[in-house]
């Protein structure tokens, strides 16, 4: 078969998602191709639950141009669809930052959440946004809102959850989520006193803040160790996981790269070892201050974790990046290939010059 065939054979199979089987035994994370900046992760539990690790972006129509987007509704909601789910048994939102609650509203009021967890950050750079967000999550999850129109007609529920404050949960280093009785979901990062906020503020902006202070989950099935990072990174992090976590916890099979592969970090892609990375990206970015070229943070994602030997995908390229754990093995499948391998655009720093 040609190439071309084998191409399209692939990706029609991509497409079409299978039902989920209930209760398969095994853990099937999936990082969605976004049509915006963001990262949305669907987790199916061995138990066969479904939860989500952050929820993408969104965009707002331009006139003339592109239609609005919303992950939530439009990349999110199909695909659980199409495996057959009808309710979400948790949303973990990693920092407030749009690119990663971007869909959470809009999921929370059309479908069945029964649980939402957030870092509880209330300090510098938290937005009314966010804080939106989560009164809708305190007013909803754990309540059977199936769509607008049955919320509607379903003022008692809502007035109810409210009163009993919906299940919503802030959580820190060292809590224990209970997602599956096969897997061990434990938080990192951030501690109780979060990172960063007794820094001089003008040493870090509110943006690096949020991102710094992201819910860091380690998510273990058997001998197989999923860690998600959210948008963590920076000397404060890396620090704090090196007071606090053992060195072979950290040890990773397979990797969320922290903030989308723009920053992989400095000692962390050696400490975590990652065996598969996958960035959740656009092909590129405008270039910036540091940069003449345009950012690609799948190419840094690729060039530093595949340095130390790890398979890279990303979701730019590669569509719906998909792995499932059997607690023994792990095996990545992708939705369509990317060859040859985007030529690097980012501009990393420079070797050193070989002294004479
Ligand atoms: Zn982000």
């Amino acid at each position: 078969m040609n190439k071309f065939l084998l191409a399209l054979l692939g990706l029609a199979l991509a497409l079409v998602p299978r039902a989920h089987a209930a209760g398969s035994g095994k853990l099937t994370v999936t990082w969605l191709d976004l049509a915006v900046h963001g990262l949305a992760v669907v987790v199916e539990t061995p138990g066969g639950k479904v939860l989500l690790i952050d929820t993408g972006g969104t965009r707002a129509a331009k006139p003339g141009g592109e239609p609005d987007y919303n992950a939530g509704r439009d990349a999110i909601a199909p695909f659980l669809t199409a495996r057959g789910y009808t309710e979400i048994a948790g949303i973990s939102v990693s920092h407030p930052h749009g690119d990663h609650y971007g869909g959470a509203s809009w999921l929370l009021e059309n479908w069945k959440v029964r649980s939402f967890v957030d870092n509880g950050y209330r300090g510098r750079g938290q937005t009314d946004g966010y804080l939106k967000v989560r009164t809708t999550a305190q007013q909803t999850a754990g309540v059977y809102l199936l769509n607008q129109a049955a919320a509607a007609q379903s003022a008692e529920l809502r007035t109810a959850a409210q009163k009993e404050g919906g299940n919503y949960r802030a959580v820190v280093a060292g809590d224990v989520l209970d997602w599956d009785p096969a897997l061990t979901v434990e938080v990192l990062s951030p501690p109780a006193e979060f990172l960063g906020t007794t820094t001089d503020p003008a040493k870090i902006s509110e943006h690096g803040l949020l991102n710094q202070n992201s819910i860091v989950l380690r998510v273990q099935h058997g001998k197989n160790v999923f860690l998600f990072p959210g948008d963590c990174y920076g000397g404060g992090f890396e620090g704090h996981l090196k007071a606090k976590v053992a060195p072979e916890r950290l040890k990773t099979t397979v990797l969320t790269a922290p903030h989308h592969g723009f920053n992989p970090g400095t000692n962390f892609p050696k400490m975590v070892q990652a065996e598969i990375v996958v960035a959740s990206c656009l092909p590129d970015y405008p270039s910036n201050a540091n940069t003449p070229n345009p950012r690609s943070p799948g190419t840094r994602a690729h060039k530093v974790f595949g340095a130390l030997g790890a398979n890279v995908y990303v979701t730019a390229w590669h569509g719906n990046v998909q792995v499932v754990s059997d607690g023994e093995t792990v095996k990545a499948t992708i939705q369509r290939e990317s060859e040859p391998w985007p030529e690097p655009n980012d501009a990393l720093p420079a070797p050193a010059p070989a002294k004479k």
